[in-house]
């Protein structure tokens, strides 16, 4: 999976491309992010509605270059209930997101795709974590395999997701859940603790 970027010079894809079947099983390595609480400062109670309120946690950004040049496809999934609460539209929410992409590729990272779920509890969707609906599709996408991908999430819904389509997961102590104590007492277990995503990162990127 690592020389696989280094050995060719154009994208991934088009070295999967040129290069399947034989070279598919070295660059189908994933890390499926969340968002809140993982790459920005989760907002406690409450919803990330504008980009003026999206903030960048320390080393995220560095954190995510370095998934990219280990040439990991990298993806990110979010709950965003906000949208059908009517708190923020789906035109503010894709403003956000062009601008942590933008900041993302600034600093040397790529983003495969960005999948959201807008719905709520009670609307029962496919996609809402901790069901697997939006880790389902982006998975698809890519053909990685489920056993080598990682899935990094600061709650407990994204560890039962992970946990569910069989992925390794690393909960990170940045966001909703901040400490040992909180992290030992959730029923879904998560593969790994981390202080953080670059913490994180650097567990998958020696493993
Ligand atoms: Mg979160
Ligand atoms: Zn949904």
């Amino acid at each position: 999976m690592f020389w696989g970027t280094i050995a060719w010079a154009g994208s991934i894809d088009q070295f999967t491309t040129a290069c399947a079947p034989a070279f598919l099983i070295l660059t189908n390595w994933a890390v499926i992010l969340d968002r809140d609480g993982v790459i920005n400062r989760n907002i406690d109670g409450g919803y990330v509605s504008a980009w003026d309120e999206f903030e960048f946690l320390p080393d995220s950004l560095d954190a995510i270059a370095e998934l990219t040049r280990a040439g990991f496809k990298i993806i990110i999934t979010s709950n965003q209930a906000g949208v059908s609460k009517g708190i923020y539209t789906e035109k503010r929410l894709s403003k956000i997101t062009a601008n942590m992409l933008d900041r993302i590729e600034q600093t040397g990272g790529k983003i495969y795709s960005v999948r959201y779920c807008l719905h709520k509890d009670e609307d029962n969707c496919i996609c809402r974590k901790p069901k697997t609906g939006l880790f389902m599709q982006a998975i698809h996408n890519i053909a990685a395999d489920l056993k080598n991908t990682f899935v990094v999430g600061d709650s407990e819904r994204d560890i039962e997701a992970g946990k569910k389509i069989g992925c390794k997961t690393i909960l990170v102590l940045s966001g909703k859940i901040k400490n040992k104590k909180e992290a030992d007492n959730l029923k879904s277990k998560p593969d790994f603790i981390a202080k953080d995503l670059f913490k994180a990162v650097k567990s998958i990127v020696i493993n």
